[in-house]
C-alpha cells in the first residue's frame, strides 16, 4: 500500500507546485501537447492502455477536467465513459460487470467520469447494498485493478477534492446560471446534506484502495487551473514512464516499393 492520504489534512484550495494561474496555464499547455504525442505512440504501439479514473462529489469538476486536460489529445484513441445510476440489466449483474465492459482497449486511453468507486461511495452513504457486501467490494476492486494492471493497463485514480464552501458556490451558480441550470439536480442537495458521510466514505476508499498498481492522487480542486495542471502533470509523467514506442517496421525492401 502507498502512503496514507488524509483528507482532513489536505487543503482543497492548495495550488502547489504552481504559484500563479499563468504559470499553471503554461505548464498545462505543454503537458497537454506532450500527452497528445505520447497518446499517438501508445496507439501505434497497440499493446498497452491507460485508464484514468475521475472521482469527486457533485461540482468537483470531473467534466471540466476532461475538457481541460485532454483538449489537445486526438480523439482517435480516447474514450470517455460516464457512469450514472446503474440500469436494470446492470443491477442484475455484479457491480464490476459494467465497468469491465468499458475498460480501454490496448493502445487507447480510457477516462472514467465516476466509476466502480460509486459502489463504495454513494452505495455506502445511502446503504444501497448490504454493509457486508460493500465491505467486500474494496477487496474485489483491488483484485480487479490488479487484473487490469497485470494485463497491460496503467491505472491512475484522481479524487477531485473541493471544500464544502466551494461546492456551495458552485451549486448556487448551477441553480441560477442559464448555461449551467441543466446540470442542476435537486437530488444533489441531498448528497450535499450528507457531506460528512461522503467525506468519511472517500477516506475509507483512499485507505483501502490506494495500491502500488492503482494509486490515488488527491487533487486540490477549488482552483480549476491548479486542478487541471496537476492532473495533466501526473498523466504526462505516467505516459512517459510507460514510454510507448512506434513499432519498428522495415518496409525498405524493393517488394514494398509503391508502384
Ligand atoms: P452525474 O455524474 O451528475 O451525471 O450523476 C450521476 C449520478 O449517478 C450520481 O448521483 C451518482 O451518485 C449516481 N451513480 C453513479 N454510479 C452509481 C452506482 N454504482 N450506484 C448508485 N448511483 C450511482
Ligand atoms: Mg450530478
Amino acid at each position: 500500500m502507498a502512503g496514507p492520504l488524509d483528507l482532513a489534512m489536505l487543503d482543497p484550495a492548495a495550488t502547489a507546485p504552481f504559484l500563479t494561474k499563468d504559470e499553471a496555464a503554461i505548464r498545462l499547455a505543454a503537458d497537454a501537447k506532450a500527452i497528445d504525442a505520447l497518446q499517438d505512440r501508445l496507439y501505434a504501439e497497440g499493446t498497452r492502455a491507460l485508464l484514468v479514473v475521475l472521482q469527486g462529489i457533485d461540482t468537483s469538476g470531473k467534466d471540466g477536467t476532461i475538457r481541460g486536460v485532454f483538449n489537445a489529445t486526438g480523439p482517435l484513441g480516447v474514450t470517455v465513459t460516464a457512469f450514472g445510476e446503474p440500469t436494470k440489466p446492470e443491477l442484475a449483474r455484479d457491480f464490476l460487470w459494467r465497468i469491465h465492459a468499458a475498460v480501454p482497449r490496448r493502445g487507447t486511453i480510457g477516462i472514467f467520469n465516476r466509476s466502480h468507486y460509486e459502489d463504495v461511495l454513494v452505495a455506502r452513504v445511502r446503504s444501497l447494498a448490504p454493509a457486508l457486501e460493500i465491505e467486500r467490494r474494496y477487496d474485489h476492486i483491488n483484485a480487479f485493478e490488479r487484473l487490469l494492471s497485470d494485463s497491460g493497463t496503467t491505472i491512475l485514480k484522481f479524487m477531485l477534492h473541493i471544500s464544502r464552501e466551494e461546492q456551495r458556490q458552485r451549486l448556487e451558480e448551477r441553480r441560477s446560471d442559464p448555461e449551467k441550470r441543466w446540470k442542476f439536480h435537486p437530488g444533489d442537495l441531498d448528497d450535499r446534506r450528507s457531506w460528512d458521510d461522503y467525506m468519511a466514505a472517500y477516506q475509507v476508499m483512499l485507505d483501502r484502495t490506494s495500491t502500488e498498481w492503482a494509486p490515488w492522487t488527491v487533487v486540490p480542486s477549488d482552483r480549476k487551473w491548479a486542478r487541471n495542471a496537476i492532473i495533466a502533470g501526473v498523466v504526462r509523467t505516467a505516459l512517459e514512464r510507460m514510454s510507448p514506442k512506434y513499432p519498428d517496421r522495415d518496409w525498405s525492401g524493393p517488394e514494398f516499393a509503391v508502384p
